[in-house]
């Protein structure tokens, strides 16, 4: 399948999801993961005109941001597409990587304790940014799992409250890899949850609306249940065999 078929293949099955659960298109963003591919693929996903892109290492991220986002970027329609381009941070973040990833990447979706926090902190002051920020909850208890446990969430937000340079945007999960799209709809009905809840709480400066969750198993799922940000790899971008 070309890119272009894939693309359209997801649209056409967010469009029977968003018509089913009430949604409405606009209201979700499409975050096409480029982890498992190249450069080529990865500028050519840009020129079909999608502008947010996901990865979860930087090692894996940094040639890729470097061509496409850094200050030597070359010429052409990468660079063209490039101005537009939004990067999310989806893996988990290792507290001595924060110097490579904030002010590179616009979103990050892995703040899940308080050391990660601080250090976002300090590198956004630092750099006179404010970073958008989800934070990861681990809503199916899975220990293999990363994120917060559901409980410790209105006192990690409190101490998110006290910080200026980041931006709570919503809350983020994985549900577990490898079941029926179903299984996973525990998982984002209880992310919703969380976040009403949180909302109800007013912990937060301001509430917050977004919901990332649904990966190419499960995104339709995830669009019933709420879902404003999906983060799709395999599905929309394609995997390179490794
Ligand atoms: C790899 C990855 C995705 C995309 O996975 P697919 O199943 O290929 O769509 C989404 N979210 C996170 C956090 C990931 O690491």
């Amino acid at each position: 399948m070309t890119l272009s078929d894939r693309i359209q293949t997801v649209e056409r099955r967010l469009s029977e999801a968003c018509l089913r659960s009430g949604r409405r298109r606009e209201d979700i963003e499409l975050i096409a993961v480029t982890k498992y591919v190249g450069l080529q693929q990865t500028a050519d996903v840009l020129r079909h005109g999608l502008v947010h892109l996901g990865e979860n290492r930087w090692q894996d991220a940094e040639a890729k941001w470097n061509a496409i986002s850094g200050s030597h970027a070359e010429g052409g329609d990468t660079k063209a597409a490039s101005s537009e381009v939004k990067w999310h941070f989806i893996g988990s973040l290792q507290t001595n990587k924060v110097k490579d990833v904030i002010g590179k990447f616009t979103y990050i979706h892995s703040l899940d304790r308080s050391s990660l926090a601080q250090a976002i902190e300090r590198r956004a002051q630092q750099l006179g940014i404010v970073v958008p920020c989800f934070i990861q909850v681990n809503v199916s208890g899975e220990e293999s799992k990363h994120g917060l446990a559901p409980e410790r969430l209105t006192e990690f937000a409190r101490e998110l409250a006290d910080l200026p340079h980041i931006e709570p945007v919503g809350l983020m999960t994985m549900a577990p890899l490898g079941g029926e799209a179903e299984q996973s709809r525990p998982v984002f009905r209880g992310l919703r949850e969380l976040r009403d809840e949180l909302n109800a709480k007013a912990v937060l400066r301001q509430p917050v609306n977004g919901l990332s969750m649904g990966m190419s198993g499960d995104f339709e799922v995830a669009v019933e249940e709420g879902a404003t940000w999906l983060r799709l790899g395999t599905i929309l971008v394609g995997r390179n065999e490794q």
